[in-house]
């Protein structure tokens, strides 16, 4: 199959790149074409996976392309944004149909959850890598930004963490785990499902947001530079599921959920008494927002138990 062919049958056919909202022109030219409704900005974010790094090198397809896509989706998600198209530029070693056959199904099964569309795309032969722009839209000047956190405010997260970070063991087959652990693990971390309705209830009441990738701490670690001000994380308020905390205790959960990465949940900052309008969202309180600089980990008797390894770095910071 020659890489036309691939691209038409696998991709241009797939459910997903049917066209959708605000797509004018899809696959098929040199360019898409999106729509940008007057008065709205276009938010565009780009993530990229590379075999053996982001993901098992062996691994089910369907799930790879449910997870590639929902990783980007949720950059849009953490800017307040409502998802628009996507670009897919796909490395693969050699043309596998089963593969790309359940690639592009679990693909669509995603772009389905978020209302996205694949809009275009590039393929060429090497290494498994994928890489996923998306295009999303939000009214000018609304978009959740890092930087407008303040002292006083409350700091928030959208959901349990560390489930992604604990299912690490299973996926690499390190480690098993009866099925009600094992299950909503591994959920968590082969379909994040990223947080678009609460991002864009957060426009107008968040001060600062972002999606927590490399770990609650080191995430907040960028809320704070970037507001200039300093955050603090209240151990006992941190949230964990159920099925983690049986899988890894009370402490190996906590850990997880404070520097273990992909989780893909919002974390944000808002004055209390913006709270209220957030009715019906799953929000958990993990702490506040003071003056200075840097994250701060409090016990429950507000002593300071910040850990040195806050999170993932691909690239280290020379000491
Ligand atoms: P060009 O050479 O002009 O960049 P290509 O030959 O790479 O175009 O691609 C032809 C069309 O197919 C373009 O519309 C491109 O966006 C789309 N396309 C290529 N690869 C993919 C892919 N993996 N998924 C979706 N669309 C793709
Ligand atoms: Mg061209």
């Amino acid at each position: 199959m020659g890489e036309f062919e691939l691209i038409n049958h696998y991709f241009a056919a797939a459910p997903c790149a049917q066209g959708g909202e605000g797509v004018a022109l899809g696959i098929g030219d040199d360019c898409a074409l999106l729509d940008l409704p007057p008065g709205e900005q276009l938010a565009v974010s780009t993530d990229t996976l590379v075999a053996g790094v982001h993901f098992p090198a062996v691994c089910d397809p369907r799930l790879l392309g449910q997870r590639s896509l929902a990783v980007a989706v949720s950059d849009l998600a953490a800017m307040g944004a409502e998802a628009i198209g996507f670009t897919l530029a796909l490395t693969l070693p050699e043309v596998g149909p089963t593969w790309l056959e359940a690639y592009a199904d679990g693909l669509s099964r995603m772009a389905q959850r978020c209302r996205i569309s694949l809009i275009g795309g590039d393929t060429t032969r090497g290494p498994l890598s994928i890489t996923v722009t998306v295009f999303g839209r939000v009214p000018a000047g609304q978009a959740l930004r890092r930087s407008g956190a303040r002292p006083g405010d409350l700091l928030c997260v959208g959901g349990t963490l560390g489930k992604a970070a604990g299912a690490l063991a299973l996926v690499l087959g390190e480690r098993q785990a009866p099925a009600e652990q094992a299950e909503p693990l591994l959920a968590h971390y082969w379909s994040p499902l990223p947080q678009l309705e609460l991002g864009q209830r957060l426009r107008g009441l968040a001060t600062s947001a972002l999606d927590i990738s490399d770990g609650l701490l080191a995430d907040c670690g960028h809320i704070a530079k970037a507001s200039a001000v300093a955050l603090e994380v209240n151990l006992a308020q941190v949230p964990v599921s159920p099925a983690l905390e049986a899988f890894l205790g009370r402490e190996g959960a906590v850990k997880a959920a404070l520097t273990g990465g992909d989780d893909y949940v919002l974390a944000f900052t808002l004055p209390a008494d913006a709270l209220a309008a957030l009715a019906g969202c799953e929000v958990h309180v993990v702490g506040r927002v003071v003056a200075g600089q840097g994250v701060t980990l409090r016990d429950p008797q507000g002593l300071d138990i910040t850990p040195v390894q806050r999170g993932y770095q691909h690239f280290r910071e020379t000491p």
